[in-house]
């Protein structure tokens, strides 16, 4: 019987990350300065960024070196192990082969580090002191924390006021790495004094705690943002997942038909997928599917269209897939992947047919949670089980259809800081949740003229 697990040796990490803009059959459209309305130029984006960033960000070069230092930094936990679920394959009887790509060995148990280290290196060599940045439930924060101590950077972190009161072990977690931790909207910042004045009892959002992270980076010239996902560097730096996992199912003579993750801003199902679809564009027969819950349907309900990536309309305009930068998700959802929009790169590929889309409501998610982990073990985040949904479906109907299909999923980390959550699921609490399509459209109303 073959291996369960696949490992590669530090030896086998990729050398280069894979840019998915060289091989696109049309370029996506620019991003926009939010004033002016004109496409945004590099210098635009200085205030934020270091220009090594800025450089990736518009980049059009299919391949780009990983620095020295920054693979000494990932052998801390890469490569990833790639695992064949033999327990679940035979607990649904399936001819499917189910392989899953596991971040979840990461320091924060999630693909998150995978950037945050390269932004903490670019901005270190630039001379930036400190970063800014936002966090919801707190894996981008620890991700950036964690980061940020690796090179004597200090951090501070916005964190959604809900999730700062409800989930104190991540906020824990980013002070053990050493970061300021803010409750959101805080009276730090023009755009949170502004939001506290509305309404003194704000519980935050995401796009807040962005407005107020820019904000901060914006008005200190030591200081820069970071951001987790949704941007096209951040995309890059993730596929170092997916070509790992390439190198994996090559050493046991396999590739799949279908390539499946989870999607909030699209970093990890880009980081996944993109390396995939490169062969797609180049004729091979692959899918690629991204899954998103049903109470924040970025890409199957919302439109193609420029947006915001805050509250306060901040950041530049960015052509994506979203429900308005004033939407916000049902506090009773408990799944993650709570943002607007989805990446521009996500976004194009799905308009020009290269990926698939999917919703699920949460209580289907947590069921496929449970059955993963009470047959392979690992307790997935509820993010990550968006995925483990679509891979058991893909492998039910392999098997309605008695023909094997090999799919290979992201497991983007664990879930063992979101047991409340399963709680939550155990004791029957948790609901699902019909998005009316009046609230999407009342967020769309809002959405910039260009
Ligand atoms: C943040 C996070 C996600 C969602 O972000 P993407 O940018 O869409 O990948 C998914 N899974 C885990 C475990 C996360 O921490």
């Amino acid at each position: 019987m073959s291996d369960v697990k696949i490992v590669l040796p530090e030896s086998e990490i990729p050398r280069q990350w894979y840019n998915i803009m060289a091989d696109l059959p049309a370029p996506p459209k620019p991003p926009l300065h939010p004033a002016t309305k004109q496409p945004l130029q590099p210098q635009d984006l200085a205030p934020l960024f270091p220009m090594a960033l800025i450089e990736q960000e518009a980049s059009g070069q299919r391949w780009v070196d990983i620095p020295e230092e920054i693979l000494n930094i990932y052998r801390l936990w890469r490569p990833t192990p790639l695992y064949r679920a033999r327990r679940l394959e035979e607990a649904l009887g399936t001819p499917a082969k189910i392989y899953f790509k596991y971040e979840g060995v990461s320091p924060a148990g999630s693909h998150k580090p995978n950037t945050a280290v390269v932004q903490a290196y670019y901005n270190k060599r630039e001379g930036v002191r400190r970063l800014s940045t936002e966090t919801g439930a707190g894996q981008w924060g620890s991700a950036l924390s964690l980061a940020c101590r690796l090179f004597g950077l200090e951090c501070t972190v916005y964190m959604v006021k809900i999730s700062y009161q409800q989930k104190p072990y991540r906020r824990s977690l980013m002070q053990v790495w050493g970061a300021e931790v803010i409750a959101s909207p805080s009276d730090r910042t023009e755009a949170g004094r502004r939001i506290l004045a509305e309404n003194p009892d704000s519980l935050g959002s995401l796009g807040i705690a962005i407005s107020e992270a820019v904000e901060d980076a914006a008005t200190h010239d030591d200081t820069k943002y970071a951001l987790g996902s949704v941007l096209n560097h951040v995309l890059l730096h993730q596929t170092v997942i997916g070509l790992e996992a390439k190198k994996q199912l090559a050493l046991v003579g396999d590739y799949p038909d279908v390539v499946i993750g989870c999607h909030g801003g699209g970093s990890n199902f880009g980081g996944l997928a993109f390396p995939f679809v490169a062969d797609r564009i180049a004729g091979r027969d692959v899918r690629a599917v991204a899954v998103e819950p049903a109470a924040c349907p970025s890409l199957t309900r919302g439109p193609a269209a420029y947006d915001f990536g805050d509250t306060a309309q901040m950041t530049p305009l960015l052509y994506m897939n979203t429900l308005g930068h004033r939407f916000m998700p049902p506090g009773i959802h408990a799944g993650g992947l709570r943002y607007h929009g989805a990446a521009p790169l996500v976004s194009h590929a799905y308009e020009l047919g290269l990926i698939e889309a999917k919703a699920y409501p949460q209580r289907s998610v947590f069921q496929a949670a449970l059955q993963f982990a009470r047959t392979e073990g690992l307790l997935p985040a509820p993010e990550s089980a968006h995925a483990v949904r679509a891979a058991i479906d893909e492998a039910l109907a392999a098997k309605e259809e008695g023909k094997p299909r090999t799919i290979l999923f992201g497991l983007s980390g664990h879930g063992h800081f979101d047991l409340a959550a399963y709680d939550a699921y155990l004791s029957g609490q948790l609901e699902d949740y019909e998005l009316p399509d009046e609230i999407i459209q009342r967020a769309l109303a809002e959405l910039p003229r260009v």
